[in-house]
C-alpha cells in the first residue's frame, strides 16, 4: 500500500495566523485539492497530521473541528479526492503531549492505522516542525513555499538551527509535490 501523509494548513488549505476557527475560514489553495484527488488516482492512500493547539486554547471545539474537516471532505470528493484518514493533536505547546508535532506520535499513529513502514513515505508540510516530525521516522521530508513554507525556508537558510532536515524535497505547492512524490522511482 502507498502512502502520503500531509499537514493541513497551508498546505492543503490558507493557513491563518489567526487559526481556522470555522468552516468559513478552511479555504482550499488553489489546486490542493485536484492534487490529492491525482494521488488517489495514483494508487496512494492520504493521511492527514495537524496540529490544532485552538481545540485546547478554547478556540474552537470538536464539533467545529469536525465540521471544517466535512467541508474539506466535501470539496475533496466533487474533485474526486479522498483522505483517508485525519489525525489531529488538539494540545498547546506547553501540554507537552507526544502527538504535537515536531513529536512523532501522531505521525507514528498512522503507520500504525495504515500498518506501513514510514521509512520512505512522502510526507508533506509547510513548517519546520512538520518536516522535523517526518524526518525523525524514517519519512520523505517535503516542504512546500505555500502557507508558512517561504518563511520555513528563509530561515533555514539565515539560521543553521533552523535548517530543513536532511534530503528534504522543495516544492511550490502540493501540486508540484504530487507531480513529484508519483515520479519518484521510490513510491511505486
Ligand atoms: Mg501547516
Ligand atoms: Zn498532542
Amino acid at each position: 500500500m502507498k502512502l502520503v501523509i500531509l499537514d493541513r494548513d497551508g498546505v492543503i488549505n490558507r493557513d491563518s495566523a489567526n487559526f481556522i476557527k470555522s468552516p468559513n475560514e478552511w479555504v482550499a489553495l488553489p489546486g490542493s485539492l485536484d492534487a490529492i484527488a491525482l494521488l488517489n488516482q495514483s494508487g496512494f492512500r492520504v493521511a492527514v497530521a495537524t496540529n490544532q493547539s485552538g481545540i485546547n486554547r478554547g478556540l474552537f471545539d470538536m464539533a467545529t473541528l469536525n465540521s471544517i474537516h466535512e467541508k474539506m471532505n466535501r470539496e475533496l470528493a466533487a474533485v474526486g479526492g479522498r483522505i483517508d484518514a485525519i489525525f489531529y493533536c488538539p494540545h498547546a505547546a506547553d501540554d507537552h503531549c507526544r502527538c504535537r508535532k515536531p513529536d512523532v506520535a501522531m505521525v507514528e499513529d498512522i503507520a500504525k492505522r495504515f500498518a506501513v513502514e514510514l521509512h520512505g513515505i512522502p510526507a508533506v508540510g509547510d513548517a519546520l516542525r512538520d518536516l522535523q516530525a517526518f524526518a525523525a521516522v524514517g519519512c520523505q521530508p517535503i516542504l512546500v513555499l505555500s502557507g508558512k513554507g517561504e518563511a520555513t525556508l528563509a530561515a533555514a537558510k539565515a539560521d543553521a538551527d533552523l535548517a530543513l532536515p536532511d534530503n528534504t524535497w522543495v516544492c511550490a505547492d502540493l501540486a508540484e509535490a504530487v507531480q513529484r512524490i508519483i515520479a519518484s522511482p521510490h513510491s511505486g
